[in-house]
């Protein structure tokens, strides 16, 4: 018996939510996969929400994404911020599930790459250093770094840095969200020089109003960046 055969009898694969036994590794079982919010069918091309309708053959973008601040050129999102989306984005980000982190860049990707093209640099949105230091870790840029790995893309973890600790964006309203991120994001003093030029994709966890996002979007595009792409595990949407 081989290695690999030995350990799956040790550890046989276990779904990623609920640990019933699957027949693959990194999956969710039947229940679970139908719990999970994935985004299918017409969306919108900034944000990737679900929108109602038929391909009209053209982008076509949500009433929230029309009355926003979205800098970037194109965005896209797997999931809908709610059932075991939300589940999966908490257990990222709070529950030192660093395993999540290959399949739910998998499911990104799969959303992302008709967007994509040789030469993207993909970076993480990042997180202040006083907020690392309680976490341990950048949730994004383990997204990052494995959604780059898979797409056999180049990838950054510092490109972007926080200017200044933003505190939460949680209990902000709206607009309130957008003027607490102006300038926070900035391109690191050297290695944002890497943005000059490039087509780059920005992947974080999930999108609420887009703040986070357009001010990653400015940072890049004030590096000299040609062209954003946005990606994000899940959408937080209204009627979600
Ligand atoms: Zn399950
Ligand atoms: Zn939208």
């Amino acid at each position: 018996m081989g290695l690999q055969a030995a350990l799956r009898l040790l550890f046989p694969p276990q779904c990623l939510l609920c640990e019933t036994l699957v027949t693959t590794d990194f999956g969710l079982c039947g229940p679970c996969w139908r719990a999970t919010p994935f985004v299918a069918g017409l969306v919108c091309d900034l944000c990737g929400c679900p929108l109602p309708g038929e391909d009209p053959g053209h982008p076509v973008h949500c009433d929230e994404c029309l009355t926003s601040a979205r800098p970037w050129d194109h965005g896209r999102a797997a999931m809908l911020y709610r059932d075991n989306a939300r589940k999966l984005v908490l257990a990222l980000k709070h529950g030192d599930r660093l395993d999540l982190a290959r399949p739910a860049a998998g499911w990104i990707l799969g959303v992302a790459r008709p967007l994509l093209s040789p030469g993207v640099l993909v970076v993480p949105v990042p997180l202040h250093w006083t907020r690392l230091l309680g976490r341990r870790y950048n949730q994004s840029a383990l997204l990052s770094a494995e959604l780059a790995r898979q797409a056999g893309l180049d990838h950054c973890p510092d490109a972007l840095v926080r200017g200044r600790n933003t505190h939460s964006q949680e209990g902000r309203s709206r607009e309130g969200r957008f003027d607490n991120m102006t300038g926070a994001i900035l391109p690191h003093p050297k290695r944002g020089t890497l943005l000059r030029g490039r087509r780059v994709l920005i992947v974080d966890d999930v999108m609420t109003s887009g703040a986070t996002l357009a001010a990653a979007t400015e940072a890049c595009h004030g590096a000299g960046a040609t062209h954003v792409t946005v990606a994000v595990l899940a959408r937080v949407a209204k009627d979600a």
